[in-house]
């Protein structure tokens, strides 16, 4: 299934040169379709679900299948099928959806599902019953442990999956195999945001909601395209500011996307450099008395980059370094913005901030994180409604599925640290084994895995539900490494990975399935199983619970279905702050998803965490930062550093990549829905007029993209999109894999590979 990559986009309908079919096109025919455009008259469609063929017969709650919005959706059923898919009017996308949710009711019916096990043999995949696959797979991970040890195998999962099934698969790995190379694609989207806020509030996940939209003044949007990837929240933020014309909305993006377009403010940074830009306001904040020196003294501390505390004076010392008229020219923003945003950020009654790859995605990406949570808490705009930071994250289930499953590399549930030894031995016991089966070093992260089977260390890797095979940078390299392992595939339509496979398993997709979707801001949310899965397909959580039996771990991995998992997992959360111990199934069933904390059966679930209501803070506190045993949250002083690709006479451009409107991630699901295919344009990159001048570049020329790391060749669209020195692509295209020309630079504390900052050159080939 497809992948987290960025967000992004493009602003003006479609590449024009590149297509005879254009994105307006799609959205018209869209339109023609009866899908209704909303948002206030904007020339972008946000369209509602009605893409009716029969009546249905009944009627069922449900979430997009897609991103990390999570929209709520009714799902419309006849004779066994989805006939109509709805907004929900009472969930907290008000009946909103985007282009993709409003084309949910063919996803199921798509061509070309998988629907029986494969098996290479002789180069070729053929067809093989579940018994032939499964055992072939038990034999070869039992032989690499066997023979190896635990790490010689590997698990790569996917913010897609349900939260049963990461959470069975973790605990297959680390706790049954005892191996911690549990990884998979949040770590390429969201590992940045998740160390950010352990390292600033001592627990992970965001303490605003979305409803803070409807009451803020001002909205930060920074590395973020919600006009395109999140479109529902953006309609939420178009409809406070026509509802308050004193409302203002920032967008900080190295390109003029559509969230720029309809920004108050858009201030275009030079690629890499938006670390200045966020110290330089918090310069200004501190020189114009803008600081909320009573909520500092309560409730902030202060470390050094070293990890040593500080106080407001090493503060003040280190910000001298960001005088905005200092940094206005290496940062591309002038000191007069600077300024004028620092003061609607510091100063209006209730700030939000909103980033997602953009920040996330950097070799600074925890210094990003960490700073603009900095930005809230220095100036006081946490803690009421409307004033928060808040990440968005890109997959279904990023958040609730992976981050606080703990299935990644370093972390354990609910956001213990395999590093912990005080962590890890609370597992061992919550999951009754040995003390001493958790490894005490963590495992490898995304990139280091792929290495380590390019070096033959990890023999072999079951990768479900996420396509790798496109969507890693440095993507050649990698991808020779995917040919060398055993490599186990679960996805439910052929991709850019079960090319590489040596055993692909059929998988079962939304509503052929139960399970629990987790999105943004903390809200779990049950989608049932409503459909049957066509031929042969399984839930990941059944070959999951099958592969545990015939590795001879079937007394660990008890829970076989959706809710005994569900229950064993909620129940656990009770020993921990995550607490959503209260959310029974038949809750889940009933409710539009819960917010956890929620302690008790009876408990609302918590909607803005840290304050008064948090079931964690106690009686009688207004605010308490519990995530850290004295109660506060941290201020780190991260200097600027640039670490991107650098920039020289031979690679003069950066390439940065993310997402369009209307194609999720890899398009392996969206890219085969007809609307959305003719009205996409094909790969291409998108180059800034000036640039184009310079290289005496035609749009719609074929164009040689070169990095460090590879090239591609391919069509041009010449925009004022990006800003002069920048280029853009998308990576939906598995038939142009940009990806081979991003560098796998990663984030040192989170490890996440950098997808915005790469150097390239470009130069025409159409002649
Ligand atoms: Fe689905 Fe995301 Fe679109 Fe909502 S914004 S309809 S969750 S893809």
């Amino acid at each position: 299934m497809d992948e987290e990559q960025g967000e992004a986009g493009d602003s003006s309908g479609g590449a024009e040169g590149t297509t005879s079919f254009s994105r307006r096109d799609a959205l018209r025919i869209a339109s023609a379709l009866g899908l209704v455009s909303l948002g206030g008259g904007a020339a972008w469609a946000l369209l509602e679900g009605e893409l009716a063929h029969q009546p249905a017969v009944s009627w069922h709650k449900s979430v997009c299948r897609y991103c990390g919005t999570g929209c709520g959706v009714q799902v419309g059923i006849r004779d066994k099928q989805v006939v109509e898919v709805r907004g929900d009017e009472d969930a907290h996308n008000r009946g909103k959806l985007c282009i993709k949710g409003s084309l949910l009711p063919v996803l199921n019916t798509l061509p070309g599902r998988l629907t029986t096990p494969l098996i290479r043999k002789d180069g070729k995949l053929e067809p093989a019953s579940w018994e032939e696959a499964m055992s072939l797979v038990a034999s070869r991970f039992s032989a690499a442990i066997r023979e190896d040890g635990p790490n010689a195998v590997a698990f790569y999962g996917s913010g897609q999956l349900y939260t049963e099934e990461s959470y069975t698969a973790n605990k297959l790995f680390k706790a049954g195999i005892g191996t911690n190379n549990v990884d998979g694609n949040p770590r390429l989207c969201m590992a940045s945001a998740a160390v950010g806020y352990t390292r600033v509030f001592g627990k992970d996940e965001p303490p605003g909601a979305y409803e803070d939209i409807d009451h803020a003044k001002v909205f930060f949007l920074a590395g973020a395209n919600p006009a395109e990837c999140h479109q529902p929240l953006f309609e939420r933020m178009l409809a406070r500011r026509r509802a308050d014309p004193e409302v203002r909305i920032v967008c900080v993006d190295p390109r003029r996307t559509m969230t720029a377009e309809y920004s108050d403010f858009h201030l275009a940074p030079r690629p890499g450099a938006d670390l200045l830009l966020l110290w330089s306001m918090a310069k200004v904040m501190l020189d114009e008395g803008l600081f909320d020196d009573k909520f500092i003294a309560e409730h902030v501390a202060f470390r050094t980059n070293e990890g040593k505390a500080a106080g407001l004076e090493e503060l003040a010392a280190f910000l001298e370094d960001f005088v905005p008229e200092d940094v206005e020219v290496q940062l591309g923003i002038s000191s007069a913005q600077i300024r004028e945003v620092a003061h609607l950020f510091a100063a209006s009654d209730a700030t939000m901030s909103l980033w997602t790859m953009g920040f996330n995605q950097r070799v600074d990406g925890v210094a990003l994180n960490t700073t603009i949570n900095a930005l809230h808490l220095l100036s006081g705009q946490i803690g009421r409604p409307g004033a928060t930071p808040m990440s968005l994250t890109g997959q279904a289930n990023a958040c609730g599925g992976v981050r606080d499953t703990g299935s990644l590399s370093h972390i354990l549930p609910h956001g213990r640290m395999i590093a912990k030894a005080e962590d890890r031995a609370e597992m061992e016991k919550l999951w009754g084994v040995p003390e001493g089966r958790i490894q005490a070093q963590p495992g490898l992260h995304a990139v280091a895995l792929f290495q380590a089977i390019e070096e033959g260390k990890v023999r072999c890797l079951l990768n479900m539900c996420t396509n790798p095979g496109q969507s890693l940078p440095n993507l050649a390299r990698y991808r020779d490494a995917m040919d060398k392992v055993f490599l186990v595939v679960t996805d439910v339509f052929e991709t850019a990975s079960t090319e590489l496979a040596d055993v692909v398993l059929p998988s079962a997709l939304w509503l052929e399935k139960e399970g629990v979707y987790g999105q943004s801001e903390r809200r779990y949310q049950l989608l049932e199983k409503l459909l049957d899965a066509p031929g042969q397909a399984r839930s990941d959580l059944e070959i999951l619970v099958d592969l545990a039996a015939r590795l001879g771990h079937e007394q660990l991995i008890t829970a076989k279905t959706p809710s005994a998992v569900w229950d064993e997992y909620r129940l656990l959360s009770a020993h921990s702050k995550y607490d959503f111990s209260g959310m029974t199934r038949e809750r889940l069933r009933a409710a539009h998803g819960l917010q956890w904390p929620c302690p008790s059966e009876t408990h609302p679930g918590t909607v803005r965490r840290y304050i008064a209501g948090d079931p964690f803070v106690p009686k009688g506190q207004e605010v308490r930062f519990y995530g850290h045993p004295d109660g506060r949250a941290y201020v780190h002083l991260v200097p600027y550093e640039d670490r991107s690709d650098p920039v020289d006479a031979d690679f003069p451009l950066v390439l940065t990549t993310g997402r369009i409107v209307e194609q999720w991630h890899t398009g392996t699901m969206t890219d085969r829905i007809p609307e959305i295919r003719q009205g996409t344009p094909r790969g291409h990159v998108e180059m800034h007029f000036a640039d184009a001048d310079v290289l005496g570049i035609r749009d719609g020329e074929q164009v040689r993209v070169q990095s460090r790391y590879g090239a591609i060749e391919g069509p041009v669209r010449v925009t004022r999109g990006p800003r002069p020195g920048t280029l853009f692509a998308s990576f939906y295209d598995a038939k142009w894999l940009i990806n081979q020309v991003v560098c796998d630079r990663v984030d040192p504390l989170s490890k996440q590979p950098d997808f915005k900052t790469t150097a390239v050159s470009v130069r025409s080939v159409s002649a």
